[in-house]
């Protein structure tokens, strides 16, 4: 005989199993995502998720009728590539969907300029699977209570 207790305990672990498994297909069309990028240095993806639909996607790049070109001749990125993040925010600003309580699927943790643009729009949820060299900006996220997941291999050195 199953008691309610344990009825419930397993619904609930049913449930976080069901939505690491969506929070992993998210972030596998991320990755794919960011296959579209033309920057050479680093290529990121970023999805941009509300009632589980997908309301808006980025990589990072160059602004709209800029070139597709990411790096200078010494390989240093032009200050005015757009982080995927940005172009994501940027891109529902322009539909008619709201960034407002939606998560953000990113390939990269955000760094401090896009964490900035994240707190503003309205996002509650950042899920990321590699940590950006710096993690000023998922401390302002903390800052910020939005919630911060990690997904993805172990930190690497
Ligand atoms: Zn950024």
């Amino acid at each position: 005989m199953v008691n309610n207790t344990n009825n419930n305990a397993n619904s609930e672990e049913i449930k976080r199993e069901k939505a690491y498994r969506l929070d992993c297909r998210y972030m596998q069309m991320a990755q794919i995502w960011a296959e579209n990028s033309y920057c050479v240095r680093r290529k990121v993806g970023a999805l941009l998720v509300k009632n589980k639909m997908i309301i808006s996607d980025g990589f990072n790049g160059t602004p709209s009728g800029f070139p597709n070109v990411c790096e200078d001749e010494n390989n240093h990125t032009f200050p005015y590539v757009l982080h995927a993040e940005a172009n994501a925010i940027t891109k529902v600003a322009r539909s008619n969907n709201s960034s407002e309580g939606a998560t953000l699927y990113v390939t990269a943790s955000p760094c401090i300029e896009c964490a900035k643009l994240i707190i503003q729009a309205g996002i509650t949820r950042v899920v990321f699977s590699e940590y950006y060299r710096d993690t000023e900006g998922l401390e302002l996220l903390q800052k910020a209570g939005i919630i911060t997941d990690y997904l993805g291999q172990e930190k690497q050195d």
